[in-house]
């Protein structure tokens, strides 16, 4: 950042005081810049014993296998966030259960959350942002070809599950190091 958004002066790094670590401040209007992890809301949408993925039609890991999920909008809830999502990736309207996988991405400040999800009378089709978008059962889950290491831990977490008939919410650190090329 180098410019403050609220008054267009140059912004200089410091911390602020009673503050602990660095801030882009503003040397004209004082306003202090604060930078937060980002959210990012999706659902593990189920039709029958299917699961739905999509293809990306965009960057990062165009091409590649993923579930719905994007970045939250300011005023909705994170449910609202993964159904808007899935509805707009996926062309899918989904009953939503429930909190399902969490995951802390520190190196890149995100935070994933996913839902698990019923897709209403398994209708489906590409969104804007999808190639394609087809349900999947187990054995037919494109394991090398999934966007990101989230999808690839949500998709492990639900089929390990589904055979023990429970879904517990798993919260799970990922690091730069378990990062797949
Ligand atoms: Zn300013």
């Amino acid at each position: 950042m180098k410019y403050c958004s609220h008054c267009g002066h140059p912004v200089s790094l410091k911390v602020p005081e009673g503050d602990n670590r660095e801030r882009h401040v503003c040397d004209n209007c004082g306003t202090v810049h604060y930078q937060n992890p980002r959210i990012i809301a999706g659902t593990l949408p189920v039709f029958g014993d299917r699961v739905l993925l999509c293809r990306r039609a965009i960057e990062p890991r165009l091409g590649y296998w993923t579930l719905p999920a994007g970045f939250m909008e300011n005023g909705e809830t994170t449910e609202q966030a993964a159904a808007r999502e899935t509805f707009e990736e996926a062309d899918a309207e989904v009953d939503i259960h429930g909190l399902y996988t969490v995951f802390n991405l520190p190196h890149i400040s995100q935070v994933y959350l996913f839902f698990r999800a019923d897709v209403i009378d398994g209708r489906h089709g590409p969104g804007t942002e999808s190639l394609e978008s087809r349900l999947f059962e187990e054995h037919e889950i494109p394991w090398q070809d999934l966007a990101f290491p989230t999808v690839a831990r949500t998709l492990q977490f639900f089929f390990a599950d589904r055979r023990a008939g429970e879904f517990p919410v798993r919260v799970e650190d990922i690091t730069a190091y378990q990062r797949k090329p």
